[in-house]
């Protein structure tokens, strides 16, 4: 794996940036990279997926106060495993009504990767846990959605029922070990004689043996399907999360169940909506002149527009919570964040001379010689 690259550097900031500066410059990266502006180009694709994980810390006061510290290795760890995802930390441990943030396969899911092949023994193995990425649009995170997958199935191989000996031919059991998988191995040390037990290199812990391999599935007893699956992503769902679809993963081995299938959710950042926890942001925008006189807006949210009444005399920045209008709870889907709403003042950079005068003439108390209609109505 290439080097990974300095997230300020990702998003072309500086260490001292703002929160502000992060935001802005994340946007901006977004957009330039978003999938939708660059349909099939793996190298925005990759830079897409590099500039979300710089904002999944940057933005994160703790987790970019470990960067500034560690560096990238403050983050070596459950969330780099294996590189699945790499959206290191982000809902550490956070296994419920199956759905799993990154990282949570670091306890219970031991098996996670190359789960089975490692253990040696003639009982039944479980199939390995597979995982893929699925990616969404935000509005489908918000609510939820079907989609269809295509995964690899892996079944009993129908011409040797499963047992991977040619058809006609039947498994025997091994010479080597007696059918036990396992050999004492005496070792002549400068201690004495040393025995250990070791995995039985004729079978390799299977305890048979298989003279002629089936062709059809080469001695393994599975074959490999494709199939199409449906995936319900339920509403409410993070970036990073996965849902997890029972015996969809590896194929299991002697009689072993399969393992599970992860389907990991990438969600596409919205234009309009940040999400932090369950809370969304929205900036908005009004005009110097409706900040001061006060207007009747309305303000997106994920259910519709909403009426909104800016009072007089609203200063930058105000911020305003309608409560409830969050993201839905992936774990319970009553309770629902907030909706936070930032008023951005925008000031006019290109003023016409009239304009202008207009605005001296205002911060004049309104005397000049010149009668005009007001650029205020004042
Ligand atoms: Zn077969
Ligand atoms: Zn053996």
């Amino acid at each position: 794996m290439a080097a990974k690259r300095d997230y300020y550097e990702v998003l072309g900031i500086d260490k001292n940036a703002s929160a502000s500066d992060i935001k802005k410059a994340y946007r901006k990266m977004a957009k330039k990279y978003h999938p939708d502006a660059n349909p099939g180009d793996k190298e925005a694709e990759a830079r897409f997926k590099e500039v979300n994980e710089a904002n999944e810390v940057l933005s994160d006061e703790q987790k970019r106060a470990a960067y500034d510290q560690y560096g990238h290795a403050a983050f070596d760890g459950a969330g780099n495993m294996g590189g699945a995802g790499g959206f290191s930390g982000m809902d550490m441990g956070d296994i419920f009504s199956g759905i799993f943030g990154s990282g949570g396969f670091s306890g219970g899911f031991g098996d996670f990767f190359g789960g089975g092949t490692s253990r040696r023994s003639n009982g039944p193995r479980r199939g390995r846990d597979n995982e893929i990425n699925l990616t969404i649009s935000f509005e489908e995170s918000m609510f939820g959605c079907r989609k269809s997958v295509k995964v690899p199935v892996y079944e009993i191989c129908p011409d040797c029922k499963g047992n991977g000996a040619k058809p006609g031919t039947y498994p025997e059991t091994c010479h080597k070990c007696g059918g036990s998988g396992q050999m004492r191995v005496e070792k002549q040390t400068i201690l004495g004689i040393m025995q250990t037990v070791t995995t039985c290199t004729e079978c390799n812990g299977t305890g048979k043996v298989i003279k002629e391999k089936c062709p059809k599935c080469s001695g393994s007893g599975n074959v490999k399907n494709v199939k199409d699956v449906y995936v319900d992503i339920p509403k409410g769902i993070s970036h990073g999360q996965a849902v997890r679809k029972s015996g969809l993963g590896g194929a299991g081995s002697n009689g072993g169940p399969n393992g599970d299938l992860y389907v990991r959710v990438n969600v596409l950042p919205s234009p309009i909506y940040i999400r932090k926890g369950n809370d969304l942001f929205v900036d908005f925008e009004i005009s110097m002149v409706d900040a001061a006189l006060g207007v009747d807006v309305k303000i997106p949210t994920i259910d519709g527009d909403k009426d909104y009444t800016v009072k007089p005399g609203t200063q930058p920045d105000y911020q305003v919570t309608f409560r409830n209008k969050g993201a839905y709870d992936v774990h319970n889907s009553n309770n629902r964040g907030d909706q936070v709403v930032t008023l951005k003042v925008v000031i006019p950079k290109d003023l016409n001379n009239e304009q202008k005068e207009l605005l001296r003439e205002f911060k004049n108390g309104g005397k000049t010689e010149k009668k005009k209609k007001g650029f205020f109505g004042i």
